[in-house]
């Protein structure tokens, strides 16, 4: 597993890049747009050809996005389905050019608590925006994000994240997931131990298949399993533990995913004590 942390491009790309392997990031994840904002000025070409240049000059580098957190693509209201439909053609659009090896994306609300029909919904959302997005390039890989499952939220259960994938019909290349692990926690998943571990990589490999699986964001989770709430700790410091830890990144059939943190806490800190505990926990597979 190639460990790094979600990483500031608030000073340029290339700047990030310097940034997370000063870190000792082995990969990254970054915003191409503000997350908070539905628009925003197109990626400037050739930041973003320097920035690819630098990666491969480094080693082909493996870089994530992550969409604006206001895309909903179950939602029963059609004017915010379309400017999500929208958006994520964007969000497709800018994961091309960036070279991005997969863009992120959680999925939003089941108004109505039927998941089939969400599932339905959201396919379609996802086809949509690459049909959009193939106008301008070859739309980079959307990777399906779990949820903690609080309120309405869709994509709890990784059977629900299986069920949309199944519906858009569209290969391993174009879509995976990615696999929050304080969501999951927060979700209902045991991945506390080595047991909990193999269940869920048994679940991947049954619903989702284990080459679907892009990433995952490896989160510590503040409070206990089932609750719901989604609030990161720091690797160790939360309730899934260093035990989890260890037997997440020892798990053999998860070894070919990237790992990101998402850490609350001030940079450089964070990052860095984050990777570097991750990374120990890794060097210390039998
Ligand atoms: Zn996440
Ligand atoms: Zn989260």
């Amino acid at each position: 597993m190639r460990i790094g942390a979600h990483v500031s491009v608030a000073k340029g790309y290339v700047d990030a890049l310097d940034y997370a392997q000063r870190v000792g990031c082995e990969c990254m994840q970054v915003f191409a747009k503000s997350p908070r904002q539905w628009r925003a000025a197109p990626l400037d070409r050739d930041h973003a050809n320097a920035f690819q240049l630098e990666r491969t000059r480094r080693g082909g580098f493996p870089l994530f996005t992550h969409t604006a957190y206001l895309i909903n693509l179950t939602t029963s209201d059609d004017d915010l389905r379309e400017k999500s439909v929208a958006a994520l053609a964007d969000e497709l659009i800018r994961g091309s050019i960036l070279g991005a090896d997969g863009v992120v994306t959680h999925l939003g609300n089941d108004p109505l608590g039927d998941p089939d029909v969400a599932a339905k919904r959201c396919a379609d959302a996802v086809l949509q925006a690459r049909t959009r997005a193939a106008f301008t390039c070859e739309p980079a890989r959307l990777l399906l994000e779990n949820t903690a499952g609080a309120g309405r939220t869709f994509g709890g259960p990784l059977s629900q994240l299986a069920a949309v994938i199944a519906h858009t019909g569209l290969p391993t290349e174009a879509v995976g997931v990615c696999f929050d692990t304080c969501h999951a926690f927060a979700f209902g998943y045991p991945i506390s131990d080595v047991t909990g571990w193999s269940a869920v990589a048994d679940e991947i490999d049954e619903t989702i298949g284990l080459d679907r699986l892009g990433l995952i964001h490896a989160n510590d989770c503040m409070f206990e399993r089932g609750s719901r709430k989604d609030r990161h700790a720091w690797i160790g410091d939360g309730h899934i533990g260093e035990a989890g830890f260890h037997a997440m990144l020892c798990e053999p059939r998860l070894a070919s995913a990237c790992v990101v943190t998402e850490m609350p806490g001030e940079a450089p800190e964070k990052d860095r004590v984050n990777v570097e505990r991750l990374r120990a926990l890794r060097e210390s597979c039998a």
